[in-house]
């Protein structure tokens, strides 16, 4: 058995056997055909499609990697309004989209009143479709107030799991061990909770990349977003290098041999850093895409990275392009709920 079979087989390697996968390309090809399989076995070609509302670029952090910190003062703010936010659920519904998903900074404007406010009435409005948020860390009682205004979907991505490389891509009032605290608070509450990281952040090593796979093992989150480090100009890493597509791919084929059940989506960031970066990502294990519902006169302004793609395109120009996309890739857009298949 090749130590990739034993992988989708077993979905446990040792840490010599995941670091000997990580650190060539020799295995890429023989990953990505046994993913595909994995992929196929539980999902079928269906590919599900998540709306992203964008809703404010403002933000109380300062993760030295992202565009949106607040101590960037050439990033440009906005804020969405309610009746903003619940026409780009119109569009989006009229789309096909079955679910939502509300991300921004951590904006102290929107209270937790607010964001209850927000969820309860796109509930309200669509009893079919799944509310995700995703607006960093927040109190117990806060994600408890969302879920129960009706949001059922979170994510929040852990960046990295080793703690002393997170204190390398965030200032000193941040924690990856408050992070992941959140992330445990949001799985008791009845969340289906999606985590995650950058491939290729500022100083990442393989061994950081085993951490963050034993740690999702051990949090077992319904979906996993990763996507390359994309350097973004006035922050701290403007002129890191950015993370490659082959370690990417190779990590979603990783992530879909262990976890064979999850929702993977091949990330906008991916599709940044190379014209196929999605439909590649689709064919390495990928099975969630995740098009863009804002207005098209915010979305530039959403600049966590620099050069981000669709940020010109309508709505439906971004559904229709992300269809054909998935298509030429294998696969087909379904529009349902998508909910994970344990
Ligand atoms: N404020 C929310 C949403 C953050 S944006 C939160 O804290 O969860 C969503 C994700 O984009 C982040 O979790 C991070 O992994 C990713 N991201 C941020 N800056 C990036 C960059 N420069 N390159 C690639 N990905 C980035």
């Amino acid at each position: 058995m090749t130590i990739i079979e034993e992988l989708r087989d077993n979905r446990n390697l040792s840490d010599d056997g995941l670091l000997t996968i990580m650190h060539t390309d020799a295995f890429d090809q023989e990953l990505r055909t046994l993913a595909d399989g994995v992929r196929r076995a539980h999902y079928g070609t269906d590919v599900y499609l998540r709306g992203l509302i964008e809703f404010t670029s403002y933000c109380k952090c300062s993760c030295f990697y992202c565009g949106l910190r607040c101590g960037n003062p050439e990033a440009q703010r906005y804020r969405m309004t309610k009746e903003e936010i619940l026409e780009c659920c119109a569009e989006g519904y009229a789309l096909g989209y079955r679910t939502f998903v509300l991300q921004g900074g951590e904006d102290p404007f929107f209270d937790d009143d607010a964001i209850s406010d927000i969820v309860a009435s796109i509930r309200r409005q669509y009893d079919d479709c799944a509310i995700t948020l995703s607006i960093g860390e927040k109190s117990y009682e806060s994600y408890k107030a969302f879920f129960d205004a009706g949001a059922n979907r979170y994510l929040l991505r852990h960046e990295t799991a080793d703690e002393a490389h997170y204190s390398m891509l965030h200032p000193e009032n941040m924690s990856s061990q408050h992070r992941k605290q959140c992330l445990f608070q949001l799985k008791e509450i009845g969340y289906q909770v999606g985590s995650g990281f950058m491939v290729g952040s500022p100083f990442q090593t393989k061994e950081h990349l085993l951490a963050d796979l034993r740690f999702l093992q051990e949090l077992s989150p319904d979906m996993i977003g990763i996507g390359p480090f994309i350097p973004a100009r006035n922050t701290p890493f403007a002129e890191q290098e950015g993370g490659s597509l082959t370690l990417t791919l190779r990590m979603i084929s990783i992530l879909r041999l262990m976890f064979p059940y999850a929702l993977l989506p091949a990330t906008t960031a991916l599709g940044t850093i190379h014209p196929h970066g999605r439909e590649l990502g689709l064919q390495a294990g990928a099975n969630v895409v995740m098009p863009n519902l804002s207005p098209a006169a915010y979305r530039e302004k959403y600049a966590i990275y620099d050069n981000k793609i669709c940020t010109g395109d309508e709505s439906a120009q971004c559904r229709k392009c992300l269809e054909q996309r998935v298509a030429s890739a294998g696969y087909q857009v379904v529009t349902n709920i998508g909910n994970v298949k344990r």
